[in-house]
């Protein structure tokens, strides 16, 4: 399988280079250059195969000769070191809970699985590689965590000045070692922004072999499928239902990575009828499907602060992947945006009527799956397994959630581990100009 730019299809690299450059010379993002069909037979006996089995089948053909199949499993191994339970809310309405990893969020998969392929590229490679990420808050966290002490690769992360939980700030500056954070005088797409910058600087590229972890990065993008295969399996074994099944996912959404994983799952075989792109009143996607026009505001703040984006990255690949064509989009894709006074309504709601603690993404995602079965009148369809991805668990935005609802929320285990030992804060403070930047990276060691 081989890689091009979503600005250019006659540029190809191979998996290896996609992954270790992130972002292709001309700005664009990669693309693999044709999707491989799974065998049907495969989607068919999903309930009969394991989880890593799943992954490989599904990850292999992008990967082909880049990583040895012995390794590419070790890898899925160190990934899978986790569960993704699905649960029934109400009707057909599902929950696929993706926050049992070591950083409480659904980008620990991505995360763990780009750090496991980067250390086997790193090998090879004389200089560090150096990872440089923006986060609006879940990456920061997963990125740190799954590339700590990983031998041979730095990591830089940039986040939003005010713009992250108190728990993810704790979460990407207290491990230090390879892990160094930047807080941007900034929001989210200015951090992007200056990460996009840096890979296209002749200067920068001198001295550093970057690579992002940021979710256009395809080792990131492509491994989020396996919890949507997951999820199938799920749905086929437990609740004994046979293979006539589809599925409606909703997906909290900010740079649109996560869904576009799904879309490719589908794309490759998986039955999933629809997809709904939840977002909060950073809207700019549910706006260009009304209006064809692609007009990104300001970046508003919300208590759904990792969906704080305006500009969604993963967009171009999805608007790609429909042939740049709304009416194809139209057929499988809609998004809606929503407040935050509806998020916390919602939070309270599922917790007084289900007696489910969401946080406030899953709540948008909740909503979304709500609205759309509403208007497609098919809240009751025997036919349609529709789920809602929640994407990090509640305890990490829980400055955001209604303190009448705060002591319900369990507290994980893992986080009162990691609470009970003293942290130091291991931070520089930037503006978000990027010469500023660019010289505090040419400057250092
Ligand atoms: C990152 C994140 C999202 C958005 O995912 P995208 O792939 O960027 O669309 C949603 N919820 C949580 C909790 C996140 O951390």
């Amino acid at each position: 399988m081989l890689y091009h730019s979503l600005e250019n299809n006659k540029n190809l690299v191979s998996f290896e280079n996609a992954v270790l450059t992130g972002l292709s010379s001309d700005g664009g993002l990669y693309i693999p250059e044709y999707i491989p069909m799974l065998n049907p037979k495969f989607i068919h006996n999903i309930s009969s195969y394991d989880i890593y089995t799943i992954a490989l089948t599904v990850i292999k053909p992008y990967i082909e000769k880049s990583i040895p199949e012995k390794f590419l499993k070790n890898i899925i191994h160190d990934t899978l070191n986790f569960s993704f339970p699905l649960k029934k809310i109400h009707d057909n309405i599902h929950v696929l809970e993706l926050f049992h990893g070591p950083t409480l969020a659904f980008k620990d998969i991505g995360a763990q699985f780009m750090a496991g392929c980067l250390s086997f590229f790193s090998q090879k490679i004389e200089k560090n590689v150096t990872v440089l990420v923006a986060t609006s808050g879940d990456t920061g966290g997963a990125v740190a965590k799954g590339f700590y002490n990983k031998p041979g690769i730095e990591v830089i992360i940039l986040y939003p000045y005010n713009g992250i939980s108190s728990l993810q700030e704790e979460q990407i500056t207290s491990l230090g070692k390879n892990i160094f954070s930047l807080e941007i005088d900034g929001n989210f797409d200015d951090c992007q922004k200056m990460v996009k910058k840096a890979f296209l600087d002749k200067e920068i590229q001198q001295k550093y072999v970057l690579t992002s972890a940021n979710s256009i990065n395809i080792a990131r993008w492509l491994s989020q499928m396996f919890y949507y295969f997951s999820a199938y399996r799920q749905i086929i074994i437990e609740e004994k239902i046979d293979n006539s099944i589809e599925l409606i996912f909703s997906v909290p959404s900010g740079n649109f990575g996560n869904i576009c994983a799904g879309i490719m799952s589908e794309k490759m075989g998986l039955p999933i009828k629809f997809f709904i792109a939840s977002t909060n009143i950073n809207d700019t996607i549910p706006r260009f499907l009304k209006t064809e026009k692609y007009y990104p505001l300001p970046v508003k703040k919300t208590i759904s602060n990792a969906m704080d984006i305006s500009d969604p990255s993963n967009f171009s690949r999805i608007w790609y992947l429909y042939k740049k064509n709304i009416y194809e989009l139209r057929k499988k894709f809609i998004s809606y945006k929503f407040t935050d006074d509806e998020t916390i309504k919602t939070i309270n709601m599922v917790w007084e009527k289900y007696k489910y603690m969401l946080d406030p993404h899953g709540a948008i995602g909740y909503l979304g799956l709500k609205k759309y079965l509403k208007k497609q009148k098919v809240q009751n369809d025997s036919s349609t397994i529709a789920i809602f991805l929640e994407t990090a668990h509640p305890i990490k935005f829980i400055d955001e959630i209604p303190s009448f609802l705060r002591k319900k929320i369990i507290f994980p285990k893992k986080l009162k581990t990691f609470l009970s030992k003293k942290r130091k804060k291991q931070k520089i403070s930037l503006s978000k100009d990027f010469n500023i930047f660019k010289d505090w990276l040419l400057k250092r060691k």
